[in-house]
């Protein structure tokens, strides 16, 4: 029997009946039990990809390109095709993904139900705001083509709308010119949050791509402190380093996670001290914006218990006292990431329905999975996200309450109009109740 899990391995309700879709087309109830949900690679963290009670679709085979436009830079291939695969193609005829999440193994179909964001959304917003098109089949048979100018609330609905209105069939992005493959970047340490909010302001003025590695488990005036990475795609130059992609895989499953409050402490200060890179220095784009992608299967490290990720949104307003108080509470619990990205999304109004990125500050953090402990942590901090006016980012998780979900995604009701009759998920069941 073949299963699917999704990449932090929680929750652990593997889906065992699994269509692998070689065309475009929703199969029926006879040929496949509904509900129905479509899965591209199974990079979310939770069960946004998951659906045990029904059918999952493998969209992986639909891996064909239909056109690009080289001169304009405008690309349309089918769901399943990988960011990777985009960007073989793309990046030797000078473009780049205008928006991309920290792992190219994600399919361009999952980008978009999950709109996802990246280190420029300061600058350009999240993957919907360069989404010029797309194909959705609903099981009804009817064919939609959406823009945002065409089936405009199906496109709302569908950008960000966890694979719930139907299956992608192909979607057209507009891309951003490049030079090169290569990325100019620098690093700048800061010793607490007071001064990543003021070297992260100046940063945003001038750079595009922005975000901030920190300690979170240091506390007193340390709290916060941390590494901020500034980037921008390298000028015209003829002189360019070689790159040869290395890549090294985790061989087995630690029988426990081998992340604990000890290898943290120790790994954390060390990063912390790591020699910065202020005056700047070229690297290839897939270590810069891929660092985690160069260890396959690195989710085993934390042992077949899995991990979860908490990725929350603070509105402008309070997201400095907030953040205060979400590194207090985790630094008190001792439990903690050498993951832990704090970074500002931009002004711009989200495209989706349920898009998760708005205006305010993101804070992600991988927690290995220590059961109860975890859990109870994981209220504390819901609590300060909710009286924050938050939400939590639904492609990163695999236990927030139907109350939490709701209060931050106010549309949710309106969302459920669009939901394709024939399809569900773990994640939409468990936050709807
Ligand atoms: C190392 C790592 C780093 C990451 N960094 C970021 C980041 O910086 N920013 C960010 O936003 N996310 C990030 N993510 C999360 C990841 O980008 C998203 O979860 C993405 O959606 C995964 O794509 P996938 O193809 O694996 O889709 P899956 O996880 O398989 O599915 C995601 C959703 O897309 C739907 N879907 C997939 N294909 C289709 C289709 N053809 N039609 C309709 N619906 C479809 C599914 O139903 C599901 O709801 C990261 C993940 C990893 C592992």
């Amino acid at each position: 029997m073949s299963t699917l899990q999704s990449w932090n391995r929680l929750p652990n309700i593997a889906s065992d009946k699994i269509l692998t879709l070689t065309e475009h087309a929703i199969p029926s109830q006879h040929s496949a039990p509904h509900p129905l949900l479509a899965h591209g690679n199974g990079r979310s963290y939770g069960d946004v990809c998951l659906n045990d009670k029904g059918t999952l679709l493998r969209t992986t085979a639909l891996d064909r390109f239909i056109s690009f436009d080289q001169r304009n830079g405008i690309l349309r291939c089918e769901s399943g095709v990988s960011l990777q695969s985009i960007l073989q193609l793309v990046v030797p005829h000078g473009w780049f993904l205008s928006s991309t999440p920290g792992t190219q193994y994600a399919t361009i179909g999952g980008a978009l139900a999950n709109d996802v964001h990246g280190k420029n959304h300061h600058a350009q917003g999240s993957f919907g705001h360069h989404v010029r098109a797309f194909e959705l089949i609903r099981s009804s048979g009817e064919v939609l083509l959406c823009s945002p100018g065409r089936n405009t609330e199906m496109f709302r609905a569908t950008v960000g709308g966890l694979g719930l209105t139907g299956l992608l069939s192909w979607i057209e992005i507009q891309l951003i010119p490049v030079n090169n493959p290569w990325m100019w970047v620098e690093s700048h340490r800061f010793n607490n949050l007071d001064h990543f909010w003021q070297l992260n302001k100046e940063a945003e003025q001038q750079w595009p791509y922005t975000v901030a590695w920190i300690d979170c488990l240091a506390s007193g005036n340390a709290r916060g402190r941390g590494i901020l990475f500034t980037g921008k795609h390298a000028a015209n130059q003829t002189q360019l380093p070689s790159y040869k992609e290395r890549s090294k895989r985790v061989p087995f499953d630690p029988p426990i996670s081998l992340v604990n409050r000890l290898s943290l402490r120790s790994f954390n200060a060390l990063y912390y001290r790591q020699p910065v890179k202020p005056q700047g220095n070229l690297c290839h784009y897939a270590p810069y914006f891929y660092p985690l992608d160069a260890i396959q299967d690195w989710n085993r490290i934390y042992g077949h218990k899995g991990f979860y990720q908490y990725q929350c949104v603070l509105p402008p307003e309070v997201a400095r006292e907030a953040t205060v108080q979400l590194l207090d509470a985790i630094a008190q619990s001792g439990q903690g990431s050498f993951l832990a990205v704090l970074k500002t999304f931009g002004s711009q109004a989200p495209v989706g329905m349920l898009s998760f990125a708005r205006p305010g500050t993101t804070l992600a953090l991988d927690f290995p999975n220590l059961g109860d402990k975890t859990l109870k942590l994981f209220n504390r901090l819901d609590a300060i996200v909710s009286e924050a006016g938050g939400a939590l980012y639904p492609a990163k998780d695999a236990r927030m309450p139907a109350s939490l979900f709701q209060s931050g995604f106010p549309e949710w009701q309106r969302f459920s109009d669009f939901i394709d009759p024939a399809f569900s998920s773990h994640f939409w069941q468990r936050v709807t109740l």
